[in-house]
This record gives structure tokens, C-alpha cells and sequence, in this order.
């Protein structure tokens, strides 16, 4: 999921690698959405 570093608006399309633009307001910008998905490895 990619969501407009601009406007924040969620990107409705899986482009892969491909270039995109924004509906709302034409950025290219896109940021991938991880929602605090950290993986944490214990290792003790
Ligand atoms: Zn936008």
C-alpha cells in the first residue's frame, strides 16, 4: 500500500516499481505504508 507524500491520499493502484501519480493532486511522490510494522527479533 502507497499513500501521496503530499496529500496523504492512498494510492488505489499496486504499480510495483512503476511510476505513479497522485489523483488528488498530481504528486510522484508515493511513501510506502507500513503501519508500525517493526519486525523485532529477540535474540535473548
Ligand atoms: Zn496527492
Amino acid at each position: 500500500m502507497y499513500r501521496c507524500a503530499n496529500c496523504g491520499e492512498p494510492d488505489k493502484n499496486e504499480y510495483g516499481d512503476r511510476a505513479h501519480q497522485c489523483d488528488k493532486c498530481g504528486s510522484w511522490i508515493f511513501v510506502k505504508e507500513r503501519p508500525s510494522e517493526k519486525k523485532v527479533l529477540k535474540s535473548d
